[in-house]
């Protein structure tokens, strides 16, 4: 261990194996049954990560099930076309996760022969996976003392040691990786790195934590000084600028269009309905210029409107329906298919038009 997190040690209130061994009995007993928790095969371990990033357990599981039964092996993903990989994400959102898992398992069959990597530095050079992500399949594969700090571990240690500063920020950050790395045991570090997981997950919550049934409320600086609904700090929501769009439910018949977007780019390979910003001229003048302007619109109305919030911008859409007579192409990037109605909660929709799906009711 480093100088400085010794040295950190000396003021610790409690020693580290004090709490890995309270964690791991409470582990044993109260710990979850997921079914990625008896594998170490490296390849599951990191599918279960990824899907995890970002995404609830109660919502991975059934997907997990499902890829791996569509993929049982690295080598079948990565040969796997990423239109193929994408379609099955759907649903999950955040989709530069499933990019990054297909390019991911096309690097490790090319460049280790299918076998991931047990270094931290090689799996963090791997598409998506960051230094927690790398941290969990070290610990879990292959069963290294290496840290991780997810959501859930971050809140822990946040309340822990009474973190009172933004976590995300860079002194923050630098101490909870040091508290985090001295607190994972050489022993049992697979049990230790599930166990700390399901603490957050299950006891030390976002919302009120559940500190009377802890294991480590004796230990616990926030429970001592009270602080326990007031830790981590919260983030200053971050004010975005505001894009107005009109999206079209093009139907001709009993079908309507639909276009995948470009794949690389934001929201790369994802289905959308025909869209284009929107401007100050009513919607009944700008959309049959849309498309085309010789197209007779046999009927047009507004479905409604929905909202979303990307990290850098808010999109305002309203979503109208445009009936036609025929299925005519509409001048747009991106690859555009007419698609039977009833097969659009299928598709793999981005969030923002995923959102439209309850306004076209039957
Ligand atoms: S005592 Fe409460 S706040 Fe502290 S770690 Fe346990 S659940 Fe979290």
């Amino acid at each position: 261990m480093p100088n400085a997190q010794l040295e950190d040690l000396d003021s610790w209130h409690f020693a580290p194996p004090e709490m890995s061994r309270l964690l791991l009995n409470w582990y044993a007993r109260a710990g979850r049954e997921l079914p990625w928790r008896k594998t170490r095969d490296a390849y599951r371990i990191w599918l279960a990560e990824i899907m995890l990033q970002q995404t609830t357990v109660a919502a991975v599981v059934e997907y997990y099930q499902h890829f791996l039964h569509q993929f049982p092996t690295l080598e079948r993903l990565a040969a796997a076309p990423l239109e193929q990989v994408i379609d099955l994400w759907a649903g999950l959102g955040y989709y530069a996760r499933a990019r990054n898992l297909h390019a991911t398992a096309q690097r490790v069959v090319a460049d280790y022969q299918g076998r991931f990597p047990n270094t931290l530095a090689e799996l963090m050079s791997l598409p998506g996976i960051g230094r927690s992500t790398a941290g969990a399949i070290a610990a879990l594969a292959y069963e290294q003392p290496t840290p991780i700090l997810d959501a859930n571990v971050r809140r822990v240690l946040c309340r822990l040691f009474a973190l009172q500063e933004p976590p995300r920020s860079t002194g923050a950050e630098k101490k909870l990786w040091a508290w985090a790395a001295a607190l994972t045991p050489r022993q049992q570090v697979h049990d230790y790195t599930q166990a700390i997981m399901d603490l957050g997950a299950l006891v030390c919550i976002s919302s009120t934590p559940h500190c009377a049934t802890c294991p480590l409320a004796e230990l616990c600086r926030a429970r001592q000084l009270g602080l326990t609904n007031q830790l981590p700090l919260k983030k200053a929501r971050k004010k975005v600028p505001l894009r107005r769009q009109l999206a079209l439910l093009l139907v001709a018949g009993e079908s309507c269009l639909v276009r995948r977007r470009p794949p690389s780019g934001l929201l790369g390979g994802l289905w959308e309905f025909p869209n284009f910003e929107a401007t100050d001229k009513p919607a009944a003048e700008v959309i049959p210029v849309y498309l085309g302007g010789q197209l007779p619109v046999k009927n047009l109305v507004l479905l409604g409107g929905a909202r979303h919030t990307y990290s850098h911008f808010a999109l305002e859409i309203d979503f109208y329906r445009v009936e036609i007579e025929t299925q005519l192409q509409v001048a747009e990037p991106g690859d555009c298919c007419w698609l039977p109605l009833e097969q659009l909660p299928q598709l793999a929709l981005h969030g923002a038009h995923k959102k439209l799906l309850p306004l076209i009711g039957n």
